[in-house]
């Protein structure tokens, strides 16, 4: 890991000081992290705390370009246009450049969304990335896929996209790759693209079977890849393997973030709080990264931990609510470095969230809709909370605990779905969601798992 700063943070070091919002901020403007980055404009405080123009970029390989090392990930987008533009506003207006969005996020309206709040910026302020999302088998036909490919743009409302995705690539192995991209055409139809300067970077979106990846990076002479967007944050570092038996995923970020590093392909990293898990931890985890910064978020934590390896172009945040765009971009805005102490204290807590039997959903939908009424990520994330608040794993029958617990684990799902018609008891084992999930979940045995719970007595 590079950038690495003394175990003294700025933020820490201003409050031995005993300066306030004000003096930080002239002290920022000063700061020689901010003269290399470019960022000698004047800050303007606002009222929420955030200053203008003291984002950290990273610089594009070839091009020199400055991309935000925060991206925003247009996926989670609320449905009023209005409040999508008033994120979008926000952001660019503090620095956040990069904006990643793909055909088939919000029922495939997403793109439209993105395009219809960037449009409004001339075309140079924004970076924008779509993907080809071509994983119906109807779509591996070129001519179909291709379509989808010209619908980006129509979309976006844009003559060139700045980073191009091959989509979740890996997941179904080999066969999968040659089919939606080598055998029909499609990838060098997009290399040709990217020569005719429609695409300006071209890359691609892993997830999972680790044979795909290094094939795609043993070819990097033939390929050129510009980049590749990576799961990564400090649970898989070395923990991606995790629950082997349901999650196929054979390689631990630290790999997949080294090959990239030798190959000279830097990284886009999605998941940095994992589905939102290192953003809610057990207290007593919780109270030893508080301990030391009692004023940072634990998503704070996980960004600076990514935004502390140097080969990352970007990371991207799922964000639909404004206190979260607030917080992100003050976590960027510059980038304080996690320490030496910082990371081993990570390396400490991710071994111990090892240990928890979560179901390791990212919430991103893509198995949605469940034909039988089923809310997957809604039931997982309902599971992942009780065993972070240590309600499961239920305790054994004989102890004083065990009904209370069970009790606590029906009422709380009452709460988190109060419709039982989208309760795991409703799935039916029909299989139609088993090949859409990147994370390689075998779901209809983790509904399983949680019935089991539901009906224990
Ligand atoms: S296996 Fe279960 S959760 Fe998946 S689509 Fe079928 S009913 Fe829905
Ligand atoms: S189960 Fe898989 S596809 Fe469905 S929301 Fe979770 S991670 Fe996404």
């Amino acid at each position: 890991m590079s950038d690495k700063k003394s175990d003294l943070s700025r933020r820490q070091f201003l409050q031995k000081l005993g300066l306030g919002a004000g003096a930080t901020l002239a002290a920022m403007a000063m700061d020689p992290l901010n003269v290399l980055a470019g960022n000698m404009t004047k800050p303007q405080a606002k009222a929420d705390g955030n200053a203008k123009n003291q984002m950290t970029y990273r610089v594009q390989h070839g091009t020199g370009e400055k991309i935000s090392l925060l991206g925003f990930g247009m996926m989670r987008l609320p449905d009023e246009q209005d409040e999508v533009d008033r994120l979008v506003d926000y952001a660019i207006e503090h620095g956040v450049n990069y904006f990643d969005t793909a055909p088939m996020y919000k029922g495939g309206r997403n793109e439209a969304q993105t395009g219809k709040a960037l449009s409004r910026y001339p075309r140079e302020k924004y970076f924008v990335a779509t993907k080809m999302s071509n994983y119906d088998n109807r779509l591996w036909q070129f001519d179909e896929a291709r379509k989808m490919y010209e619908k980006s743009f129509r979309e976006l409302r844009v003559d060139y996209i700045d980073y191009y995705l091959l989509h979740g690539i890996g997941g179904s192995g080999m066969d999968d790759l040659k089919h939606r991209f080598l055998d029909n055409g499609l990838l060098d139809f997009l290399l040709k693209e990217r020569e005719a300067g429609r695409i300006r970077h071209l890359g691609w979106s892993y997830h999972g079977n680790v044979e795909v990846f290094d094939f795609l990076l043993n070819h990097q002479d033939e390929y050129h890849w510009d980049f590749a967007q990576i799961q990564m944050n400090y649970l898989d570092w070395r923990h991606a393997s995790l629950n082997k038996r349901s999650w196929k995923r054979d390689a631990d970020a630290e790999y997949l973030y080294d090959k990239l590093e030798k190959t000279g392909v830097q990284a886009v990293v999605m998941e940095p709080l994992r589905g939102g898990s290192l953003a809610r931890m057990r207290d007593n985890l919780r109270e030893r990264l508080t301990a030391l910064r009692p004023n940072d978020s634990l998503a704070s934590w996980a960004f600076r931990w990514v935004g502390s390896h140097s080969n990352i172009l970007t990371t991207l945040s799922g964000m639909n609510q404004m206190e979260h765009l607030v917080d992100n971009i003050r976590t960027f805005s510059p980038l304080d470095p996690c320490t030496d102490a910082e990371n081993k204290l990570l390396e400490e807590i991710a071994d111990v969230m090892a240990g928890f039997p979560v179901i390791p959903c990212t919430t991103c939908h893509y198995c949605m809709p469940c034909p039988f009424g089923v809310d997957i990520p809604g039931n997982f994330s309902y599971y992942n909370e009780a065993v972070e608040q240590q309600i499961l794993p239920l305790p054994d029958k004989q102890s004083a605990d065990y009904m209370p617990r069970k009790q606590q684990f029906t009422e709380g799902l009452k709460k988190a779905l109060p419709d039982a018609a989208a309760w795991a008891t409703q799935c039916t084992d029909c299989e139609a969601c088993l090949t859409k999930c990147p994370q390689q979940i075998r779901i209809p045995n983790q509904m399983a798992r949680i019935v089991e719970v539901l009906r224990m007595r």
